[in-house]
């Protein structure tokens, strides 16, 4: 059964998956990305506490993202969930992948993902649009009812977005577990060759990234 992250994975650069599945070593995500996601935990008090603010790994000025927090909260019915969730780093486990849910909402159930990096100016990156459906799938999966949407957070920047299951998403998804179950050697480097430029496997892939190139 692949995990979430391996999905999310796939749909970003099945090669970068192959790489993954091969040397499961490389380390997680860094202690700066873990301080962000920390946030989402934080809200409230980020929204009230001056030197919790200051001292936050935040993107943008604290006006900008006490205006954005104050936003959401505004916009979302669920944001009493969100900023202070029943359930937290759930582990989920459905018929075709299992993974962690940052958040887990009730009544009804939807789960909600921390993102450590930045936000598309709208919407959500697809590749974290399969992860989000895996989480939903999943979710559904253990509760035996339908989860038609999800909750993907942006906490450095203090954005907030719920994003619903459609079709589109669903198909995104599904192409993503065909590529992983697919996966039976090294697949074709990405055409789109600015997601090398943060890749951490560019250096064995051999693809010239553009920092490189600068240097020539
Ligand atoms: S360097 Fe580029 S092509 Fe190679 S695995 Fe990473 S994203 Fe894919």
């Amino acid at each position: 059964m692949h995990t979430f992250r391996a999905l999310e994975t796939a749909a970003y650069c099945p090669r970068k998956l192959y790489y993954r599945e091969r040397d499961p070593d490389i380390e997680g995500p860094p202690p700066e990305i873990e301080r962000k996601r920390e946030l989402a935990f934080q809200y409230e008090r980020l929204l009230t506490d001056d030197e919790l603010l200051a001292d936050a790994p935040v993107a943008v000025t604290p006006t900008q993202y006490r205006s954005r927090l104050g936003q959401a909260r505004a916009r979302l019915d669920d944001w009493a969930a969100l900023a202070d969730p029943p359930d937290r780093d759930v582990l989920l486990t459905g018929k075709d992948a299992r993974g962690i849910a940052h958040k887990v909402l009730a009544d009804p159930p939807r789960p909600s993902l921390v993102f450590g990096g930045d936000p598309p100016d709208c919407g959500v990156w697809e590749p974290q649009t399969v992860r989000l459906v895996a989480a939903a799938k999943a979710l559904a999966w253990e509760r035996e009812c339908p989860v038609e949407t999800a909750f993907a957070e942006y906490p450095a920047h203090g954005v907030v977005r719920r994003v619903a299951l459609t079709t589109r998403r669903n198909a995104a998804y599904r192409s993503a577990l065909r590529t992983a179950r697919a996966l039976d050697g090294p697949p074709a480097r990405t055409d789109d060759r600015a997601k090398c430029d943060p890749c951490e496997y560019r250096s064995q892939c051999g693809v010239r990234t553009r920092s490189l190139k600068s240097l020539l």
